[in-house]
């Protein structure tokens, strides 16, 4: 979003293309409610208000949003390239690549009927924090998202089990130590095994202890928030003759966030040089060094202003 905000800013037509049915990237899928603390400018702002500040911001230069669409090829042409999704064939003159870890997708639950209450009683995410007033809900994970969540749930709903395979967990040690101090029942070290309906309505989780045979724990809650992480697959990207560096096959890149191909950019966590950092203030100070080369390189006439004030608009 910041890269299409910017590239308006420098007077490109920009389209988006996004495979998920919304923008934000992990950040909208795996922690909206989660408070940054280290991005620029911002003391803490949560996941979703950052997200929805960089919409405001992209929209000011209206650029096409392409959403459920994934990008299969980028095709050379002449003077461009050739994007074809699973649904469109544009043209372009130049891409940024900012597809992260990939088209990515939450860890699934492996218990017996957790198809059957998925995004009815069993959540990947906390997209709205309302729909949990007053429940009894168990979160399930040991990492940073499991505990961000179940500290999150805590404020509004009736009760919180917050449900670990281990009796350690993974997440930072002083979210930890809130999580104990809170009222939040620890269920350790359990394994969720099947889920049931009650006749009340209710959802019936059924967990083993680990290393035992048949000690089991059944507890009932409205809503299970499952956070095991999520798999990422850079799959499609793999045949577009790019560059791909090291074990996660990220696009390897040189200073001016460029590819081994002409006018193809990447920013954000696809992209890899050495001493990167995978985070949220460096993809924002990529943006503009690829996009500044972009247009030095489309129009090497154009004079080439740096501040945001020396553009029109
Ligand atoms: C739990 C967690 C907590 C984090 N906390 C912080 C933090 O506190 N501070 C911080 O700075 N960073 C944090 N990060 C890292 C931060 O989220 C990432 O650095 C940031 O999201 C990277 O942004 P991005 O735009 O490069 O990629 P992403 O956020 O991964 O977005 C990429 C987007 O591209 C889409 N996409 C992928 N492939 C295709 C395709 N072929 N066609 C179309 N669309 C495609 C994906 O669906 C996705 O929406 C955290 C990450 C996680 C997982």
């Amino acid at each position: 979003m910041f890269a299409a905000f910017y590239s308006g800013l420098r007077d490109a037509n920009v389209q988006l293309i996004e495979s998920l049915d919304h923008l934000g990237g992990q950040v909208s899928a795996l922690y909206p409610y989660k408070t940054i603390l280290d991005v620029g400018g911002h003391p803490g702002i949560q996941g979703k208000d950052l997200v929805k500040s960089l919409k405001k911001q992209m929209h000011m230069m209206h650029p096409t949003i392409r959403l459920n669409q994934a990008v299969r090829d980028i095709i050379p042409v002449d003077g461009g390239y050739q994007i074809v999704t699973d649904q469109t064939k544009t043209y372009t003159k130049a891409i940024v690549i900012a597809t992260g870890g990939g088209a990515f997708n939450p860890r699934k639950l492996r218990a017996k009927n957790a198809e059957k209450f998925k995004n009815k009683q069993l959540f990947y995410s906390v997209h709205n924090l309302d729909q949990f007033k007053n429940k009894t809900v168990l979160v399930a994970g040991g990492g940073n998202s499991a505990i961000d969540n179940a500290l999150l749930l805590n404020k509004v709903a009736k009760k919180v089990y917050l449900l670990h395979r281990r009796d350690t967990f993974r997440g930072f040690e002083r979210m930890v130590d809130r999580v104990k101090q809170s009222s939040i029942e620890l269920i350790t070290p359990y394994l969720i095994r099947e889920l049931n309906s009650t006749d009340d309505g209710k959802l019936l989780v059924t967990a083993k202890k680990m290393r035992t045979e048949n000690d089991f724990r059944r507890i009932k809650v409205d809503d299970v928030v499952v956070n095991f992480g999520f798999v990422a697959t850079n799959q499609a990207m793999r045949k577009w003759s790019l560059k791909l560096k090291g074990l996660l096959r990220k696009v390897d890149v040189n200073q001016q966030m460029k590819t081994n191909e002409n006018l193809v950019y990447a920013v954000g966590d696809v992209a890899k040089y050495k001493g990167k950092d995978t985070l949220i203030a460096t993809g924002f100070g990529e943006v503009p060094i690829a996009v500044n080369s972009i247009m030095r390189a489309l129009y090497p006439k154009r004079r080439l202003p740096i501040h945001s004030t020396m553009l029109k608009h």
